[in-house]
């Protein structure tokens, strides 16, 4: 309802259900428009859950600037969370998840995509993976504990709101059963920092001796038919049962003594819900029965009976029964409660029990896939030695991963191009350098030989835009609506990765808006934004000759018989072409579809129109000069005298004075052509 958004309305709502006398202590006294969000959430939650929420017992305000910044795009394009087809499975998170817990697989999760951006918090992080990761018996030791722990927070979001089974309380037992020994084992670890988890460890100690005094091993599912409480605490529950119990005792011996009484040796003392307990006889027999015997019910082949004295016990167990599951019911009940009202000491538990799992599964991958530690640090430099990337080195193919190196510097090497034919490798090299700079600062080791981090605010990628055709927009325009958000929120501390960008729009207006986008990006405002920009415009190579901070890359192919050989090597230097006709024909093009296409790239390379203005992509080997025209003008005859000149002119090798001598003389040349 619109009314829980009022100021005064939510405010008064969080202060109600925390007890408090202000939100200072929860860090959103100033944050106003927080505030309302979080008091209309509590409303919604109290309306549909109608329960007392105890379990929600404390505010944290989550600052976006604390954290590093990705965006829609970034997580799609990384795979973080979810793989390209949708899927969890061949995600990043999928790879790193080597969780032994819910908790853990929770926390990997939520630190994937929220990556650290202080120092200390990564290096802490970074410190316990190490230990574990160096002491393979420890890190078994703590994962085997680990593996008997439930989902903390799932039982305790049940029992808070009073629908905890009493299998819900035995898996808290047994979860918190697990305790001191992971305790034990994390004490013995050198890692200061797992400190911070140890300090505060809660063995839980009274949470597990109130269900353990209470709860039956191995508790039925549900409360419907009793038998959750032990003996021993409840005094008038031990009472009833022995009742019962002794009842039924009773009820065996009545059934032997009136055999012999009546003489029938087949008279049975049986139960049922609508006559109670009953003395049943076989229709032959029925002359014996006692005349104190009142008969209740025929069957085919026997008559069933009640006795004052067998209704009098009846009334007793019966009565005892319905006690006895009621009153086991409030004291599972009460345990539910009490267990309840621990909830914020779980919780911590829970979390801390979430973290030591998430990090404990870091050191396992970092094991398990030879990742090494980063060093991070607030320099200017990210270089990575023999860097992978983590997804794609797990695809089993018949080609081995290239690892490759990259030096990213904001002070010199700011922007790298990297040119390359298509399915050379480029956008795998650019998502990896993305991935390892991330999964250093979630606190994670990097699939590389050695990793220098320094600390990135935003990760943006602008990789592909495939899926979004379905939604009907034009690959271009979102294409350009993420660069925008780009330009406009890049920082001098960003790591920006570029892929094709322009691909979406003509040859000449892609060129242009890539070439504009990469001097913004080395212009003043974002100065020292690092930047992989792969591109097959080889124009954009050029850009190194007018902006410093520019470097060239290509992937190493190599060209063979007119194939060519991806080697994945990133290396200095640029594309001499983009073989796109050999990439076509890897692809199956049909080979007279190839051989028109590299006629046709040949015109094209030789310039766009021929002498009488007609496009000379048109042209074919058969016919030259579609409109049989001869008119040669003077640039495009090779045999004039100044097109000769320039030919032979090698700038490399004039003294400024030379260069100016000929310049002189090609005007001279030039001049005399004219008249
Ligand atoms: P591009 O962006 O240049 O078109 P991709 O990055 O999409 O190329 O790579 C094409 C294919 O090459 C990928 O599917 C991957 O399987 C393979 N590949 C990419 N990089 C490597 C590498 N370093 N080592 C081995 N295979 C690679």
């Amino acid at each position: 309802e619109e009314w829980t958004f009022g100021q005064s309305q939510s405010r008064r709502s969080l202060l109600e259900h925390f007890k408090t006398q202000s939100l200072e202590g929860f860090g959103c006294e100033n944050l106003q428009k927080a505030a309302i969000a979080a008091g209309a959430l509590i409303q919604y939650l109290q309306e549909t859950q109608k329960t007392a929420l105890s379990h929600i017992n404390a505010l944290s305000t989550f600052n976006i600037n604390s954290y590093m910044m990705l965006d829609q795009a970034t997580t799609k394009s990384l795979e973080l969370a979810q793989a390209s087809d949708g899927s969890r499975k061949n995600s990043l998170l999928a790879l790193l998840d080597l969780s032994n817990t819910p908790l853990g697989a929770r926390r990997i999760k939520d630190w994937l995509l929220k990556p650290l951006i202080r120092l200390p918090e990564i290096q802490e992080r970074l410190e316990i993976v190490q230990e574990f990761k160096n002491d393979p018996l420890q890190r078994n030791a703590v994962r085997e504990q680990l593996k008997k722990i439930y989902d903390l927070e799932r039982l305790l979001g049940r029992i808070s709101l009073s629908m905890g089974s009493p299998r819900d309380l035995a898996a808290l037992k047994s979860s918190i059963q697990t305790f001191p020994a992971i305790k034990y084992l994390l004490d013995r670890c050198q890692a200061q920092a797992l400190k911070k988890y140890t300090s505060c460890w809660d063995n839980l100690e009274s949470v597990f001796l109130r269900i353990d005094n209470m709860i039956v091993e191995d508790p039925p599912f549900d409360l419907k038919n009793g038998n959750l409480i032990k003996p021993g605490c409840d005094e008038e529950l031990d009472r009833l049962k022995t009742i019962t119990r002794e009842g039924k005792q009773w009820i065996a011996r009545l059934e032997a003594s009136e055999r012999e009484a009546t003489g029938i040796p087949l008279l049975k003392i049986g139960y049922n819900k609508i006559y109670g307990y009953y003395f049943e006889v076989t229709k032959k027999n029925i002359h014996r029965v006692p005349e104190e015997y009142i008969r209740k019910q025929s069957l085919v082949n026997a008559e069933r009976y009640i006795s004052p004295e067998l209704k009098k016990y009846e009334i007793e167990i019966v009565g005892a029964e319905e006690k006895i599951l009621e009153l086991e019911q409030n004291l599972f009940r009460q345990t539910l409660k009490d267990v309840a009202s621990e909830s914020a000491r779980i919780q911590r538990m829970a979390k801390v029990i979430g973290e030591v799992d998430a990090l404990l599964a870091f050191a396992e991958v970092a094991h398990r896939y030879n990742y090494c530690r980063p060093d991070v640090n607030d320099g200017t430099m990210i270089r990575v030695e023999n860097g992978r990337h983590p997804l794609v080195e797990q695809i089993e193919t018949s080609d081995k991963f290239i690892p490759n190196d990259v030096c990213l510097d904001s002070a010199a090497e700011q922007i790298l191009i990297i040119t390359g034919p298509n399915m050379a490798g480029k956008s795998t090299y650019l998502r990896q350098v993305a991935i390892i700079v991330l999964m250093a600062q979630i606190g994670c080791f990097v699939p590389a030989d050695s990793a220098e981090v320094s600390l990135v605010d935003r990760i943006f990628s602008r990789v592909g835009a495939q899926d979004y055709l379905l939604k009907g927009q034009s690959t271009f325009m979102v294409e350009m609506n993420e660069t925008a958000n780009i330009l406009n929120n890049a920082t001098a501390q960003s790591l920006i990765i570029l892929d094709e960008i322009g691909r979406g729009t003509s040859t000449f207006d892609g060129i242009s808006i890539a070439w504009s986008i990469v001097e913004r990006l080395h212009g003043s405002e974002n100065l020292g934004a690092k930047t992989l920009f792969a591109t097959h415009y080889h124009e954009l190579t050029d850009l190194t000759a007018v902006l410093p901070r520019v470097k060239n890359f290509t992937v190493q192919i190599k060209e063979w018989n007119d194939e060519i050989l991806f080697l994945r090597k990133i290396i200095p230097g640029m594309a001499d072409k983009s073989y796109g006709i050999q990439v076509a024909r890897l692809a199956g093009l049909p080979p007279q579809v190839l051989e028109r296409a590299k006629e046709i790239l040949m015109n094209l390379e030789n310039g766009e129109f021929d002498e009488v203005g007609m496009p000379k992509i048109s042209h074919s080997q058969d016919h030259p000069n579609p409109s049989g025209t001869q008119q040669l003008t003077l640039f495009n005859d090779p045999s004039t005298p100044l097109i000769q000149k320039l030919k032979e002119i090698d700038p490399d090798s004039l003294t400024p004075r030379q260069a100016l001598d000929k310049l002189y003389e090609l005007i001279k040349i030039f001049r005399g052509a004219k008249s």
